[in-house]
């Protein structure tokens, strides 16, 4: 008796590489040995059975559809998404914080966060000068899955209108038109609107 998660374990079970194993063994066989070529091809029928299901064409093409995310408002498809697909920068003051001279000139300029608050900073060499010496410490302000999702997004508290902002819908095109930040680093809080 089949059931899904019996299913479901024999799957894992058989190596991810299974596509190329075949071709593999197909060109590495000394004959063509009728036996094992029928086993082979019972394999690939099922498999063309299996993903000419409507069922099966369903989830792919859910698994490739565009949609929205209501944490960054960047585009995401259900196959790309992973653990750290939607990440969010930290936003800075545009101002600096602190600030160390040496001899009249600054050396260093510290600019606090405004989503964690000043004891994240990102520093920078001089003022102005866009040399900033700490982005490779900088950790994401939040990395995750994508979602569509609001109330998972309000249940963890995320939303903070600061740089995790509610989607923004405009009335003629019925999308959201807030500012995607996740490519920009650092972000200073003059560069959102
Ligand atoms: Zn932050
Ligand atoms: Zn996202
Ligand atoms: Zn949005």
């Amino acid at each position: 008796m089949h059931t899904v998660n019996s299913l479901s374990t024999k799957a894992t079970g058989l190596p991810i590489s299974i596509q190329i194993d075949v071709v593999k063994f197909l060109h590495q066989l000394p004959s063509a040995n009728p036996k094992v070529l029928q086993v082979v091809a019972a394999l690939l029928n099922a498999t063309e059975t299996l993903v000419a299901l409507p069922e099966f064409q369903e989830m792919k093409e859910e698994d490739e559809a565009e949609q929205h995310c209501v944490r960054c408002h960047d585009t995401f498809t259900n196959n790309e998404n992973g653990p750290s697909s939607c990440t969010i920068p930290h936003l800075f003051d545009t101002m600096p914080s602190h600030i160390t001279a040496h001899g009249g000139y600054v050396k260093i300029s510290g600019y606090g966060s405004r989503c964690c608050g000043p004891d994240v900073e990102v520093e920078e060499e001089g003022v102005g000068a866009n040399r900033f010496t700490n982005l490779d410490e900088l950790d994401q302000c939040y990395e995750g899955y994508h979602t569509m999702d609001v109330g998972e997004v309000e249940a963890e508290e995320e939303y903070n209108e600061i740089n995790i902002r509610r989607c923004k819908m405009d009335s003629d095109s019925g999308e959201c038109v807030q500012e995607c930040i996740v490519d920009k680093d650092p972000v200073f809080d003059k560069s959102l609107q």
